[in-house]
């Protein structure tokens, strides 16, 4: 059954859906293989990215199929127990329906502390453990030393949905979409991986027919695209937000988006605490030294930490690229 399930997933060619897109066998595959006392299974239920709503929407409408993908992997890895991370409003509001469904198993409900940066893999390790909550520098990768220092796979609600469909015979190469902002038809919407963000709002209804910007696979972490570049398939968390432009000021809506990092970002490294907080600067007094800005882009891109720096300046430099 367990080499089965692997090659199973690998042969369905499933990515991870947490943005990562990393394939998912081989996560899998390393943890079943790594030689260990005990291994720890763990469903990430943090989606902390603003305007990104999908893992909740799938815990509502399909958490059977979550929980039947979570048992798959308990059963494929031997000597692990599993845990459901769910941020504080999706711990409140299925915990009833997932203690159902996980009783007899060897899983457990975590409630989340913190916000956004919780939902990062290292820091969710520290949480549970009862850490700070703070990355922790990789290598080691969760797959070797995660939980408690044990071996953990750690996927998103959506993949282990996924996992699911391939259990049953049932997978197609499909993902779910948040789709938000300036338009007629917000919502979870369910399409091939393939299409692009220009068919994505085409098929879901919500094609602006007004002049409008977007941002694409994560409210913080996405980039901004213009509608000359929606031929392009969606890359991140699933999320597209929509922007009018008429309505919309990119000055006040980036300063929105710095101060919100800089409230979720630990202080942990130098060019994030301090990198964010100058650009932030620069735009507030509306005095953008375009050399400053880019060595502190390229610092925060290269030498931060975690994935909240590095990611935070692909929607910085499309604001100031294409918008400011
Ligand atoms: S990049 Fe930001 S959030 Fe990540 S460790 Fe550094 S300060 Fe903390």
């Amino acid at each position: 059954m367990s080499i089965d399930i692997i090659s199973k997933i690998k042969e369905a060619g499933l990515l991870g859906k947490s943005g990562s897109n990393f394939p998912v066998w081989i996560k899998w595959d390393s943890v079943k293989k790594a030689d260990a006392l005990k291994k720890y299974v763990i469903a990430n239920a943090a989606e902390g990215e603003p305007e990104v709503f999908k893992d909740g929407f799938i815990l509502n409408n399909y958490p059977k199929e979550v929980v039947l993908g979570i048992k798959a992997a308990l059963n494929c890895i031997e000597k692990s127990s599993g845990y459901i991370y769910l941020r504080k409003d999706y711990y409140n509001k299925f915990k009833y329906t997932l203690n159902k469904l996980i009783k007899g198993a060897d899983i457990k409900l975590f409630k989340k502390t913190g916000g956004y940066l919780s939902g990062e893999e290292t820091v969710l390790l520290n949480i549970i453990e009862g850490r700070l909550s703070e990355p922790r520098i990789k290598p080691p990768y969760p797959t070797e030393s995660g939980l408690f220092g044990y071996p953990s796979l750690i996927n998103n609600v959506e993949t282990f949905y996924r996992v699911s469909k391939v259990l049953k015979g049932e997978y197609k190469d499909n993902r779910f979409y948040s789709i938000s902002g300036d338009v007629n038809n917000r919502g979870v919407f369910e399409f091939k991986t393939d299409l692009n963000i220009s068919q994505i709002l085409k098929e879901s209804n919500n094609f602006p027919d007004f002049d409008f910007f977007v941002q694409a696979g994560g409210g913080i972490s996405g980039e901004i695209l213009l509608p000359s570049e929606l031929g392009r398939p969606l890359k991140g968390t699933g999320g597209i937000i929509i922007y009018n432009r008429k309505r919309t000021n990119p000055a006040s809506l980036i300063v929105k988006k710095l101060k919100f990092l800089m409230n979720e970002n630990c202080d942990k490294c130098v060019p994030c605490r301090e990198g964010i907080y100058r650009i932030f600067e620069m735009v507030k007094n509306n005095d953008i030294d375009k050399d400053k800005l880019n060595e502190i882009v390229f610092a925060l891109e290269e030498t931060s930490l975690c994935g909240l720096g590095k990611c935070s300046v692909v929607s910085i430099k499309g604001f100031f690229n294409k918008l400011l």
